[in-house]
C-alpha cells in the first residue's frame, strides 16, 4: 500500500484501528454507550475551546455543511456565501437547495479573505440570516482568519456556519472566543480516523435559530435539531455506528494527548513551503497559508498526473492533485494530523523533489 500523504484521508494510527475492533453493543439500548458518546463529544467541545455541545453525525464531512445548511436555511433566507475558494464557493448549493438565497461574496483565490473589505461590504449590506466561510480550502491550500470574520458577523447579528473539516485540529480554533456559531469537522483529516464521521459545534444562537423557524426543516438524517435531546430521552434519530465512534475517541485521545501538535504543523508546513520554493517552485498563493496542507502549482511543460505516478512509482507515496478549477493545475501534500511528521514529511518532499527536477 502506498504511503499517504493526502490532504484527507490521512493515516491511521494502529490505536485508533484497534479501538474500531472492539466488541461492539446495541447503541440504541446501551445506556453505557450513550455516556460514551455524550463523553467523546465533550472532547470535542474541549479541544474546540467551547462551552457548545458537539454533536457526532454518521456520515462523511460533506453531510456536517449541508445538515448546518439544512437547519438554518428557511426559503428566501439570503445567505452570505464567502468564496475564496472552491468549498466557499460550493456552500451556495446547500443553501439553494433548501430555498435558501445565497449572495456571493467572491474574493481573489489566491488571497485570503480581507477582514478589512469585507468589514467596507458588511456597512453597505448585512441582512444576512448567516454566513459560510470556510477556514482552511483544502483545494488551493487557503486558509481564513476566522478568529477576526466570525466576530465581525457577530457584530451584525449574522450567525456563522464555519467549515473546519481541513483545519480542525492542525490550526488553532478557539470556537467560543472567536463567537462561532456552527463549526464543522470530518474524521479523515487533521484527526487521523477514516472517512466516515462529522461532527459540529452548536451555539446556543444557532439552536434558537432553528428552534424559532416558521417552517420545518426539510430533511431527517440532516436535521440538527433531532439531536438536542438525545442523552436525556436515551433516543438517537438513527443507530450509531458504534466502532467508528470507538476510533473517534481514540484519534481524539491521541489529539489531546499530543501536547505539540499546532506547534508542529505550523513548523512543518513552514518547512514544505520554504523547501519547495527554495528549489524554485510555487506554493499556490500569495497570503493565507494553511498548516495542513500545500498546494504547488505544476510546472509548466509538466502534468500533475504524470508527478503523482512518479512519486508513487518511485517512492510509494500517494500525493493528491486538485480539482475543479484546480484539476491539473495544483499538487497537494497533505501534511496533517499523523502525517504532520518530520520523516515523512521530509522523505516526501525528497521524492516529489526528485521527480520535479528530472
Ligand atoms: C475534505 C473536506 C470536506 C469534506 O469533503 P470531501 O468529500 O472529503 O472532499 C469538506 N470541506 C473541506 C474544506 C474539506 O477539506
Amino acid at each position: 500500500m502506498l504511503k499517504l500523504m493526502t490532504p484527507g484521508p490521512t493515516q491511521v494510527r494502529e490505536n485508533v484501528r484497534l479501538a474500531r475492533s472492539r466488541e461492539t453493543t446495541n447503541p440504541d439500548l446501551d445506556l453505557e454507550f450513550y455516556d460514551f458518546y455524550k463523553e467523546t463529544c465533550e472532547e470535542i467541545s474541549d479541544l474546540l475551546n467551547t462551552e457548545n455541545p458537539a454533536y457526532i453525525l454518521s456520515g462523511e464531512g460533506i453531510l456536517g455543511l449541508e445538515a448546518a445548511c439544512a437547519s438554518l436555511t428557511e426559503a428566501g433566507d439570503r445567505v452570505l456565501v464567502i468564496d475564496n475558494g472552491v468549498f466557499g464557493h460550493g456552500f451556495a448549493d446547500f443553501v439553494r437547495i433548501y430555498g435558501g438565497e445565497p449572495v456571493l461574496y467572491t474574493t481573489d483565490y489566491k488571497e485570503e479573505v480581507s477582514v478589512r473589505e469585507l468589514r467596507a461590504y458588511l456597512e453597505q449590506d448585512h441582512a444576512f440570516k448567516y454566513a459560510t466561510v470556510v477556514h482552511c480550502d483544502t483545494p488551493s491550500g487557503r486558509l481564513n482568519p476566522i478568529q477576526d470574520i466570525c466576530p465581525l458577523l457577530k457584530s451584525y447579528g449574522i450567525l456563522t456556519v464555519v467549515d473546519a473539516v481541513a483545519s480542525m485540529f492542525g490550526e488553532k480554533i478557539c470556537v467560543d472566543d472567536w463567537k462561532m456559531d456552527i463549526v464543522c469537522g470530518g474524521s479523515q483529516k487533521a484527526l487521523s480516523a477514516p472517512i466516515g464521521l462529522t461532527f459540529l459545534t452548536v451555539s446556543p444562537a444557532a439552536a434558537e435559530a432553528m428552534r424559532t423557524r416558521k417552517t420545518p426543516i426539510a430533511s431527517f438524517y440532516a436535521n440538527l435539531t433531532v439531536y438536542q435531546d438525545y442523552y436525556e430521552k436515551k433516543w438517537f434519530p438513527y443507530t450509531m455506528p458504534i466502532s467508528d465512534i470507538y476510533g473517534l475517541r481514540v484519534a481524539l485521545d491521541n489529539v489531546k494527548n499530543d501536547t505539540r501538535i499546532l506547534e508542529r504543523h505550523r513548523e512543518i508546513a513552514e518547512y514544505v513551503r520554504n523547501t519547495l520554493r527554495e528549489a524554485g517552485y510555487k506554493v499556490y498563493g500569495n497570503s493565507g497559508f494553511a498548516n495542513t496542507v500545500t498546494a504547488l502549482e505544476v510546472p509548466e511543460h509538466r502534468k500533475a498526473d504524470d508527478i503523482l505516478r512518479e512519486v508513487a512509482d518511485e517512492s510509494g507515496i500517494m500525493l493528491a492533485g486538485s480539482f475543479d478549477i484546480f484539476a491539473g493545475k495544483l499538487i497537494r501534500i497533505g501534511h496533517m494530523g499523523e502525517q504532520a511528521n518530520w520523516k515523512d514529511v521530509r522523505q516526501t518532499l525528497q521524492a516529489l523533489l526528485k521527480v520535479l527536477s528530472k
